[in-house]
């Protein structure tokens, strides 16, 4: 059936008689010309009149994809039977993994084609009255009725088949996998009727999980909806809490281990939201990454740490030694930060701040990365491996990187008291930074006990809970600078 009505999806209209134009023009409107497949529109059409089935509450006259190019005739053309009655309902979004390589390997014309295979699989994989829709660029869609419960895991495994074996277009063997996300629903009361209205947005959030997860599928649960809603909501306050300077900055002091006194501190962001509360920076600096917000939470933090430290001068405050702010990823994937960084710290001498940066923002591009800190090496700035010992860093970077010091992972320091491997890995990182002219702090540090080994071992600073814990602005003012 649906063969028919593709035939010439992207044909010419000239020289077309009216039904043949009518025809022409309900294809354009309905199907996707490179796999000739429905197209979103005509997946949203259907969803709503088996919704309108389920309920009971079909309304005449059809939407124009079920009356196909004339409303007299061509009913058989359309691509989907609707049932009488329908109890159960379920759609599957598939997003096919990694397409834009394929494109960007092999070329577009290649890519098509690949498209047009893998909507042939799906549709050889689903039986007659199930509809396979092409719904973006990578992504398809087949509406199953009357599948749900245990079948639908069931429909899910079914379809994955379609990728078990690899797709030969010309010469290129292309092996290809998908993640899919599920939603269901079934025959509903009018109070439920907004729920069922959302099932390709539940599909859609199912589809989010399943590219975290190893099976790579997922069907979708009230709990996921409500996550979702939850970061959005976080993420619309945390853009506002950026922009209306609504964050704040604590400052954790780090002490020298041979005469104790304050070496430097640490700023670290905090957020108080006045309906959430506390928000930990572990969930929003991740959020700000994924969301795009990094590079103005970056600036925010630059900026307010530089405007701390001419505070404390203006106050006739010494500086706290060496002040470090932490960046991420992103950050370090244009020269744009090294540039405000050295713009905004101009009054400020390079010895009273300075950056941390992880082992695995230093290895996403190691290259690029090296040059950005050579930059601020250049001017006399302070550049710190954060959290080391968690990343996979390789001493041969390790050595080339200009890095002034590195920090010792709390996680290690926690237990060096009781466990002998970590015992033995702060003694390594202490020795090996010696070795390369590094400085080292430790994180973490919450008893005597660990602050007598890491003085053995030839640590050179401490910050930790047992020192002092961060604190405001003015507090650590009062407490470690106004001596
Ligand atoms: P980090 O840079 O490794 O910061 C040290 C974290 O360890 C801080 O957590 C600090 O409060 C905590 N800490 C310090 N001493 C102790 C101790 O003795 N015991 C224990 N259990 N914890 C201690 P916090 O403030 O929750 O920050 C978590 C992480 O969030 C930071 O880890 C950093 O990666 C990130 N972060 C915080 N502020 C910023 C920021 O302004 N920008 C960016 N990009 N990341 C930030
Ligand atoms: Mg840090
Ligand atoms: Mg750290």
């Amino acid at each position: 059936m649906q063969k028919k009505v593709h035939n010439d999806v992207a044909g010419d209209a000239d020289g077309l008689n009216i039904d043949q134009h009518d025809q022409y023009v309900w294809r354009l409107a309905y199907f996707d010309p490179v796999t000739q497949l429905p197209n979103r529109t005509a997946l949203t059409e259907t969803l709503t009149v088996l919704q309108a089935i389920m309920q009971h509450q079909v309304s005449e006259p059809l939407p124009p994809f079920f009356r196909g190019s004339s409303e007299s005739k061509d009913a058989d053309s359309c691509a989907f039977q609707l049932p009488e009655n329908l109890h159960h309902l379920s759609l599957l979004l598939i997003n096919i993994r990694r397409f834009k390589e394929v494109n960007d390997n092999y070329g577009l014309d290649i890519g098509d084609r690949l498209l047009s295979a893998i909507g042939q699989r799906l549709q050889g994989q689903v039986e007659a009255g199930k509809l396979v829709a092409r719904t973006a660029n990578d992504e398809f869609a087949i509406v199953l009725p009357e599948t749900a419960g245990i079948a639908l895991p069931l429909a899910i495994e079914h379809v994955k088949m379609a990728f078990m074996e690899p797709f030969y277009i010309d010469e290129h063997r292309l092996t290809i996998d998908a993640y899919i996300g599920a939603a269901q629903c079934c025959e509903l009361t009018q109070k439920q009727a907004t729920e069922h209205a959302n099932l390709f947005q539940h599909a859609s959030i199912a589809l989010d999980y399943a590219r975290q997860v190893e099976t790579q599928s997922r069907i979708y649960d009230a709990s996921m909806g409500r996550k979702i809603r939850y970061r959005q909501n976080l993420i619309e306050r945390l853009k506002t809490a950026i922009y209306q300077d609504q964050l704040e900055l604590v400052y954790q002091p780090q002490f020298s281990l041979t005469t104790g006194d304050l070496v430097g501190a640490e700023a670290l962001c905090r957020w108080h939201d006045e309906t959430l509360g506390y928000v930990s920076p572990l969930e929003f600096i991740p959020l700000a990454e994924e969301r795009g917000l990094i590079r103005a939470l970056g600036d925010w933090v630059i900026q307010s740490a530089v405007a701390q430290l001419q505070d404390w001068q203006r106050d006739g405050l010494p500086p706290p030694g060496l002040l470090s702010i932490n960046t991420s990823a992103q950050q370090f994937d244009t020269p744009y930060m090294v540039d405000y960084f050295l713009d905004r710290t101009r009054a400020i001498s390079a010895e009273h701040i300075g950056i941390e940066l992880t082992e695995s923002v230093m290895m996403r591009h190691p290259e690029k990365s090296m040059k950005l800190l050579q930059r601020l090496r250049e001017h006399g700035f302070h550049v710190a491996v954060d959290d080391f010992g968690t990343g996979f860093s390789s001493l041969a970077y390790l050595s080339r990187f200009p890095v002034t010091s590195l920090k010792i992972d709390k996680s290690f320091v926690e237990d060096m008291e009781t466990s002998h491997d970590h015992f033995t890995l702060v003694q390594t990182i202490v020795a090996m930074a010696k070795s390369l002219g590094l400085k080292t702090v430790a994180e973490g540090v919450e008893n005597h006990a660990q602050e007598r080994l890491l003085e053995q071992l030839g640590c050179d600073a401490t910050q930790g809970f047992l020192r002092g814990k961060p604190v405001a602005a003015n507090e650590f003012a009062q407490l470690w600078l106004s001596q």
